[in-house]
């Protein structure tokens, strides 16, 4: 053994680096081991580009309202992708810079090398051999590509190589309708591309609600064309590729690929900690302590694929940092699920889902944004919103949504579904006037007029109610 050291953490990503500042407050006895780019997939190829492009796309598609409401010279506004492109880079190495510049630098406390386990306390990175007390794993993931379609060579795209591209030919198929799919789909559509969303589900950007399902293909498929319900092969053929799914057969010029991401495990060598493996081949864990079985081993981020999202990433960084400089594994919380698809209307799901809830167990409020006054004034009123909520409590449990500004409805329910607050509760906040959330209010009054007592509460409470408090 080379080096000794209290922590060791492998992946300086999102995951990694909060775990390193959770490890940081106890000892500053740990190594962090990172193979590849720096600068996190979150700022380099992930959450930040993929949302500059969603902004410059949105703000050439206004246009159409602009041209209605008698903004005049809008028809000489033109996109040129790769100017686009190159402002999403500038965008995204401002980001990455900006991590980079608050880690460690390498040396001592960061090694550069790729890491595997030769037992469940040692590591080997290149030709060192580092045993630690305690290893936290956070590799991360990667998009996953079929391995035949490795053959297309640079017509494959994902989301790692499609904001390195100069320009964008012009006919692509995206393969996932997940959120990544939809919203990175959409975006290059609005920029002016043939866009072909193929999805072998028939639901869109993580929905589970059917209705709200249904009117998300209907509103997407009015920009994109959208073929669901069938696997995909790919073919190609002299300068294009062919996509065949189902009855459909479609040239086009490049394939993103967007159909989930695997873990990066393969080259950690894991089997040497004596860790269970489920049937899936993936690492049996514990969600709330993040401890592989009983080893001092601790698996946080997207290798765990439990929420492959940003906040929860950090999260798991945090809980396996806290429980790396501890003697026993502390069970944490989680919060309130909440996933937004930064598609337009934004696709949102809060607290639990339509298809986690049992039939017959919670009612439904809804409300229709085609007739929101505030969504006509900003020329968004396109969408659903459904709340779920206990019949006999009125207790508030999730909500899925296709709603204009949803992400900030869906924060505004995440509080309210982790207060345990009521629909009856939330009628007696104040809605400002004319406010998108008005239209929230509406699904939740269909909602509390459905609980148990609910039609006979007053919205404003009596003086003499224990309800909640006013600022009188
Ligand atoms: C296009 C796209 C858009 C997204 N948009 C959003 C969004 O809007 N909101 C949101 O919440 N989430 C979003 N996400 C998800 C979010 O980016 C991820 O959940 C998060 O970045 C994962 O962080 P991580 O720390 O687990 O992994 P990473 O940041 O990938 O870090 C893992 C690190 O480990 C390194 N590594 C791997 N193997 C080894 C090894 N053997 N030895 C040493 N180092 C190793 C890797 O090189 C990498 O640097 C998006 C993802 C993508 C791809």
């Amino acid at each position: 053994v080379d080096r000794r050291v209290d922590v060791a953490i492998i992946g300086a990503g999102t995951a990694g680096l909060s775990a390193l500042k959770e490890v940081s407050k106890n000892t500053e006895d740990y190594v962090l081991i990172q193979d590849g780019p720096l600068g996190t997939t979150c700022a380099r190829v992930g959450c930040m580009p993929s949302k500059v492009l969603i902004q410059v796309a949105n703000d050439f598609h206004r246009r159409r309202e602009w041209e209605k409401s008698g903004l005049v010279g809008v028809a000489s506004l033109r996109a040129d992708l790769s100017k686009v492109l190159a402002y999403v880079r500038h965008w995204r190495d401002q980001f990455v810079e900006g991590v980079v510049r608050a880690m460690p630098k390498p040396g001592d406390k960061f090694v550069v090398g790729s890491a595997r386990f030769l037992g469940p306390d040692v590591l080997k990175v290149g030709s060192m051999t580092i045993r630690a007390r305690r290893i936290v794993v956070a590799t991360g993931s990667r998009p996953i590509v079929p391995k035949a379609w490795e053959a297309f060579g640079d017509r494959i795209l994902t989301t790692d190589t499609i904001f390195e591209q100069k320009t964008l030919p012009q006919r692509l198929a995206v393969i996932g309708g997940g959120a990544i799919g939809m919203e990175t789909g959409q975006a290059l559509g609005r920029l002016g591309l043939d866009v072909t969303i193929f999805d072998r589900s028939d639901k869109v950007a993580g929905l589970t609600d059917p209705e709200v399902n249904r009117l998300a293909v209907e509103i997407f498929g009015q920009e994109l064309s959208l073929h669901l319900g069938a696997d995909v092969a790919l073919a190609a053929a002299d300068d294009h590729l062919v996509v065949e799914a189902g009855s459909v057969r479609l040239k086009v010029d490049k394939v993103l690929t967007a159909m989930g991401r695997a873990p990066n495990i393969e080259t950690l060598d894991l089997h040497e900690t004596g860790c269970a493996f489920d049937e899936h081949g993936q690492p049996v864990y514990d969600h709330s302590t993040l401890q592989l079985g009983a080893l001092p081993v601790f698996l946080a981020g997207d290798v765990n694929q439990h929420r492959p999202i940003l906040h929860e990433t950090a999260d798991d960084g945090r809980i396996a940092g806290y429980n790396a400089v501890r003697n026993e594994a502390y069970c944490f919380q989680r919060r309130v699920p909440l996933a937004i698809a930064f598609c337009e209307p934004n696709v949102c799901i809060v607290g639990r889902r339509f298809s986690e809830l049992a039939p017959d167990s919670f009612v439904v409020g809804q409300i229709d944004f085609s007739r929101q006054g505030r969504a006509k004034i900003m020329g968004e009123s396109r969408g659903i919103l459904h709340v779920y909520a206990d019949p006999k409590s009125g207790e508030l449990l999730g909500s899925e949504m296709l709603a204009p500004r949803g992400e900030h409805l869906a924060h505004l329910l995440a509080l309210a579904v982790m207060g345990h607050m009521s629909v009856i509760d939330l009628l007696r906040m104040p809605f400002y006037h004319p406010v998108i959330e008005e239209g929230l209010r509406t699904a939740i009054r269909a909602a509390a007029v459905q609980v148990k007592g609910g039609s006979e509460r007053q919205e404003v409470a009596l003086c003499d109610s224990s309800a909640v408090s006013s600022l009188n």
